[in-house]
Parts: structure tokens; sequence; C-alpha cells
């Protein structure tokens, strides 16, 4: 064990395990098959490349996505660790070359592609002297998983060429379903299996519901002038949501680019390779982003649209924070989506599961609990307590006697023959002097203006409560139209009450909305705050520039130097020592030699201290 530890600290810079990292290597090391799932984040990687270390021979590593080898490979080299890739976009030279080096020995990882194993199995695998075998993203060996990929069925040719060779399988995909599968599929001899805990406390949970389309757009551009400098994902619907804004971001003075799968394969790399290297801080993507990226220092993630289920919501915001900095998501819910999600349920062939998948979205965007909470239980983690670090944690609802407002809304719509949807009935509500509502005589109504004290945007939050607390349907198959149920009838009559929340603003937005001077300041708090001084701030700023220097300089992304939460800790910390800098999360003995005096000197200067002598 202390072995272990002091590998795990050479080589990844780090002091201790994560939770059960030290249990998975420990059963790695004796020999036995495993099965992990962790979550997005979670610190799969060092369950494999530290036995990978520690045991003679060399270890393979199958994985889907050449970006993703691309740049394990780069970050384990950059920490002195030999190791090297095969895959169909390498050249016969290169190819000959790697193989060269392992036949020699001289690499401990070796990552490969599903296809160039079944290509190698007879006689190039065999010829080295394999001591693990890891198998990354496994759920895609199941069709129940989201990401099926036939060359993964068969895998289970490398324990017939390896009875001897132990095999982790490893996923941040936790169904039992597709445990069960992949465990079958890839011939797992009695593995152990591991199950670490979902949750991902760094990142903040927030929803925001009702907006439309304008609305949307002006509350992101707040939100990304908080989130200054700081890269971030916008998952969109459609394709072509995703460069309308792109060009309304534009409007703004904010660069973003787009991506889909609509895109050419070059302008799919391109939009990628500058997000990952901090040349554009803003992608907005449909869902096919992200995948086959390992950027740690994402340090937000929005929804433009709902997602189809909390699987894909998880695995999407999961992007977000992996170097366990805090990171902020915002989620935008709105029945409009909610019908276009329903009809793509309703086609899919799986139409009983995914409406239910959607429901269950659905609930969590409409909750008035900690958000958290129904996330663990629906991975099944029972959580103990409220998260504190969710919308609802930190603005509990306040409820007063909503129901003259009911009344109000219902009979509303009761006066239009329940003919209409959200937007004419706040208009109604509210007096508006729209075109829509004159021409249908609307304005005539006894309740036109009735509800003209309350701002838009309470009349939509309440109505949406409303909807949730069932006094009000929505007829998804006729163009939404607003239906009073029998409980909204009882409430119309006097006969039962109403509890509403009360409606909050989104506060900090509010804040910087005014004061615009503000905006630019504003840094994500770490996860230990610091005292905000503006010592701290400039050294941060001057540790990010330093970072990216040398980053350019070595043609790689920036968190492959030091990733945002080993810079958090440096301007915490303040070391002015190779010693106390090698403290520091993620300073492993190469990287304390190559950057460990020029981070000193600059943390000296800014600290006004002498040059180290
Ligand atoms: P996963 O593959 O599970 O998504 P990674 O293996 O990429 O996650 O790890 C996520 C982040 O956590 C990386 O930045 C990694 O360096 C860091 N990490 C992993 N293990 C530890 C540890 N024991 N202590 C501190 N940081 C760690
Ligand atoms: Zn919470």
């Amino acid at each position: 064990m202390e072995k272990l530890l002091a590998l795990l600290k050479q080589f990844f810079g780090y002091p201790s395990f994560r939770p059960l990292q030290a249990e998975i290597i420990q059963h790695i090391l004796s020999k036995q098959d495993a099965l992990v799932l962790m979550p997005t984040g979670g610190g799969k990687s060092i369950c494999y490349q530290l036995p990978a270390i520690y045991l003679p021979g060399i270890t393979l590593v199958i994985s889907p996505l050449i970006a993703l080898m691309k740049d394990q490979v780069e970050g384990l080299v950059a920490n002195g660790i030999p190791a090297a890739s095969l895959n169909s976009l390498m050249t016969d030279a290169e190819i000959q070359q790697v193989k060269q080096l392992c036949v020699q020995g001289k690499i401990k990882l070796l990552y490969i592609s599903p296809e160039r194993v079944k290509a190698e199995a007879d006689w190039f695998l065999p010829r080295l002297d394999v001591s693990l075998i890891a198998i990354d993203e496994a759920h895609c060996v199941s069709h129940w998983g989201h990401d099926f990929r036939p060359e993964y069925t068969q895998l289970a040719i490398l324990k017939e060429r390896f009875p001897a060779v132990p095999v982790v399988a490893l996923t941040a995909t936790a169904d039992k379903v597709t445990r069960a599968d992949i465990i079958k599929q890839l011939h797992l001899t009695d593995p152990r299996v591991f199950i670490s805990s979902f949750d991902r406390p760094n990142i903040t949970l927030n929803v925001r519901r009702g907006l439309n389309k304008r609305e949307k757009v002006h509350a992101i551009v707040r939100f990304i002038r908080l989130h200054k400098e700081q890269s971030g994902i916008i998952y969109c619907m459609k394709r072509a949501d995703t460069e309308k804004l792109v060009q309304e971001l534009a409007l703004f003075n904010i660069r973003a680019v787009a991506y889909h799968a609509g895109l050419s394969p070059t302008e799919r790399i391109t939009a990628q390779d500058d997000f990952i290297n901090d040349r554009v801080e803003v992608v907005c993507a449909t869902v096919a982003f992200g995948m086959g990226i390992d950027k740690s220092n994402i340090r937000w993630v929005i929804h433009f649209n709902m997602p189809g289920s909390i699987e894909n919501y998880y695995q999407e915001i999961g992007r977000a924070g992996r170097d366990g900095a805090k990171s902020d998501t915002l989620l935008f819910y709105s029945i409009s989506d909610l019908i276009v999600l329903r009809q793509f349920a309703e086609e899919s062939g799986q139409q009983e599961v995914n409406l239910e998948k959607l429901n269950l979205m659905q609930r969590y965007c409409e909750a008035d609990i900690c958000r958290r909470r129904i996330l663990l239980s629906y991975f099944g983690e029972e959580a103990e307590h409220d998260c504190g670090n969710c919308d609802v944690c930190q603005h509990p609802p306040i409820r007063f006697d909503g129901s003259i407002l009911v009344q109000k809304a219902l009979s509303a719509m009761i006066r239009t023959q329940q003919q209409i949807g959200i937007e004419m009935l706040i208009w109604i509500l509210r007096g508006a002097a729209r075109q829509e509502l004159t021409e249908r005589g609307y304005h005539h109504l006894k309740t036109y203006g009735a509800g003209r004290d309350l701002p838009y945007l309470h009349w939509k939050e309440y109505i949406y409560q409303m909807i949730q607390l069932g006094f009000i349907e929505v007829d998804y198959a006729n163009a939404n139209r607003l239906r009073m149920t029998p409980l909204g009838q009882r409430v119309l009559y006097g006969k039962a009450q109403a509890q509403l929340a009360q409606y909050r603003p989104p506060e900090r937005e509010e804040k910087t909305a005014k004061a615009p001077q503000e905006a630019g300041k504003f840094r994500a708090q770490p996860i230990r705050p610091i005292a905000s001084t503006s010592v701290d701030e400039q050294l941060y700023d001057a540790l990010k520039q330093l970072r990216r220097q040398l980053a350019a300089k070595e043609n790689r992304p920036a968190y492959h130097i030091f990733t945002d939460a080993a810079l958090e800790e440096m301007v915490r910390l303040k070391p002015v020592t190779l010693e106390d800098f090698n403290l520091i999360h993620g300073v492993g003995q190469i990287k304390l030699d190559k950057y460990g005096r020029v981070f000193i000197a600059l943390i000296r200067f800014v600290l006004h201290l002498p040059k180290m002598g």
C-alpha cells in the first residue's frame, strides 16, 4: 500500500486515493476481474493506470474514442509514464514503431481501439507480456446502454487469448441491465463489482422554468458574464438552435462555436480543438459533443432545452468540473420542450420506457425538494441530507395562499372556452394590448387585466405551479391548451385552497444585470472558499496566464499542465518553495521539476517576495 501511495504522488501528484480507488487497485493486483462503476470525473483512470505502473509488463487499455486516447496518452507522457496508442488514424510506419517499442517492453500502457484488438489478437498481442487489460467505456458492449458499439462485442476474445490476465471493465453508466450485460459479454470471471457514489458535490444544480427563447438567451448572456474566461457547454436539442445561438451570443460580444453531427469532420475537429485549447470558451452543441473529450476545466454546462432522461442529463452536466473545482449548471425547462420530447418518446421503439424516463426528468425539473436527492435516488443511492448546493436548497420555497391567483387564472381560461395556452392566458390576465388577443375579442372578457398587479414572469411561474399541483392540465395533443381539472374547479368555487410557492427572481443574475461593471470581476469560488482579496485575484489571473503561455509553447491543452483545481490551490496555499509546491494536488515529480521554479517565481513576484536563492 505504501508503495502504491508513493507512486500515486510521484506520477500523478496526489497524496491520497479517492473512495474505492485503493480497494479496486488492490483487487486488480490480486489478479482478479473487476467491474468499476464510477461517475464521470470520479477517477476511473487511476484504477488501471497505477497498477500498470506497478506491475511488470504492459497494460492494454481498450478505448472507443481516438480523441480520448490521444488526450490520455499525452497526459500520461507528461507525467513521465511511457504510454502509446494504436488506432486507425496512424500511418503504417507509426504503427510499426509503436509495436516495436511494445515488444521491447518500453511501453507501460498501450491504448488500443476495439477494431485493432481484433486485428492484432493473433500475432502482435500474444507477443507482449500483458499484465492487465482495462476496458474503458465498457457499456459500449451492451445494447441496453446508450452508446452500443458492435466492435465491443468481440472483446471477449481477450479473455480467450489471455486467460490468466485480470480484466477490469469501467463505465459511468450505472443501470443494472447494462451492468449484467457487460459481465456476460466480456466473459469476466467472477468479477467483483465496485460501485462508487454518483454524487458530484462540486456541481451546483439550477433549474429555471418557463422562459421563452429570447428570455433564455438573455439569461445565458448574464450567466456567461458571471463566468468570464471560463469554459462551458450549452446543450441544445436541435442542430439549427446551436447555430442560431452562436449568432445571438455574438451580438453580445460572446464568441461561441457550434458543434453538431451535421458539420464536416474537419469542422467538428476544429471546434473541439479550439475548445480544448481554450481558444474558444463557449460551445453550443447537440448531445454529440463532449463524448470524446476529457477537458477537466469545463466550469459550466447549460441545457438550453430539457434533456429526455435523467441519465442523459447527468452525463451531460457531469462533463463539468472533472477537476473537482466548483462548477455551475443551469437547465431551462419549458412545456414546449416537453411536448417535443414526448413526441420523440412516442415515436421511439421503446415508447413506454422512454415516456417513463421523460416523466422522471419532468418531475426533477418541477421538484421543490433538494434536486441532488432526487438525482441520487434515481441512481439508487440514498442521501441523508439536503445538499445545500442546488437552487431549491439555496432558496427554499416560501408558501402562501394563492387561491385568488388560481381563481383568476381559471376564470380567464373558462371565459375563453379553454381555447388558450400559457402565453395568451398571461396576456389576458395582464391586460396586454396584443393583436392576437384583440382579434379574438379577449379584451372584452371580464378577467381582462384582472392580474395586472403581477409581472409577467411571476404569472408564468405561478401558472407552472398550478399545472404541477394539478389545478390545470396541459392538453399536449391539442396545441397545449390549458384545461381546468376537477381539483382546479374546487379551488375556483372556493371549496379548496391552493398553496403556491412565492416567486423569487434569480438573484445573482438580477444583481449583475443592474451593475454590469461588476460582472467581469466574478470568479467561481473554489470548494474551500478563499478570502477573496485582490491579491488572490491577481495571483489567479497571473497563474492562468502563465499556464496558457506554457501550454501554447508546448502545444498542449492548458489543463494538461495543471488543472483549475491545482491553480486554485496555489492561490490558497501560496507555495514559495519547491517543498511547498510539491504539496499541491496534481504536482508529481515530473511537473515539480519542469514547472516548479517558474510557478514559484511568479507567485513570489506577485507577493512582492525576493527571488528564490
Ligand atoms: P473518469 O475517467 O472517471 O471520468 P478521471 O480518471 O479522468 O475520471 O479523473 C477525473 C479527475 O480526477 C482527473 O483530473 C484526475 O486527475 C483526478 N483524480 C483522480 N484520482 C484522484 C485522486 N486520488 N486525488 C485527486 N485527484 C484525482
Ligand atoms: Zn439540494
